[in-house]
């Protein structure tokens, strides 16, 4: 059954790629869903949500109302733990998982806090995990009132900015991701709309 067989579920989850040709994705892949599954034993957890994509409402930015604000993530996993603890995973295939005295003062971690804070109103408190499966490791952080306060500083000065156009955007391979592409100036989509097909 392919939900107790890492390979069967890999292969599964993706049936028209070429990475399972691939012996170094296959193997990152099982270390992943095996430690993955290891996390969610040793520390009592309970999968409620998988890849749960969450979008704020908009919402007026404090001292500068004209302006809206609302965020968007995708939560990779969210459980309970036995004790009621909500707990949101963000898995990462990386080398390297930051201590939690850095993890709980990045922007993005702020962000996924905020989302699933706002989707779900936890009862029993909120921890953001950083995981890495396939090595072992994780981070685990509660996100309290000052990295709160920080982070919605960082968020409007980077909103105040972004409506000034105090800087150029920055273009990359996550372009293809954003969701702003439409309307950026570096891309100059919206130019291009007027243009009968
Ligand atoms: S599309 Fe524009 S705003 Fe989005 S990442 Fe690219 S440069 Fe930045």
């Amino acid at each position: 059954m392919a939900e107790s067989n890492p390979d069967a579920l890999i292969l599964e989850g993706c049936p028209r790629s070429t990475h399972t040709d691939d012996e170094d994705f296959i193997r990152l892949a099982r270390e992943s869903v095996i430690g993955y599954r290891h996390f969610l034993a040793v520390n009592e957890l309970r999968v409620l949500r998988a890849e749960e994509y969450i979008r704020t409402v908009p919402r007026p930015l404090a001292g500068a109302p004209h302006l809206g604000v609302w965020f968007s993530a995708r939560i990779d996993a969210l459980c309970i733990r036995s004790d009621g603890l909500l707990v949101a995973i963000e898995i990462k295939t990386g080398n390297a998982v930051e201590p939690p005295g850095i993890l709980a003062t990045l922007p993005s971690v702020f962000i996924y806090h905020h989302v699933a804070d706002w989707a779900f109103s936890p009862a029993h408190g909120l921890e953001v995990v950083r995981l890495l499966p396939h090595r072992g490791e994780s981070t685990h952080v509660r996100i309290g009132e000052s990295e709160i306060s920080t982070g919605r500083a960082f968020v409007r000065e980077m909103v105040i900015a972004l409506d000034a156009r105090a800087f150029a955007p920055r273009t990359g391979p996550k372009c293809a991701y954003c969701q702003c592409v439409d309307t950026c100036p570096a891309h100059r989509r919206m130019a291009k709309s007027s243009t009968p097909f």
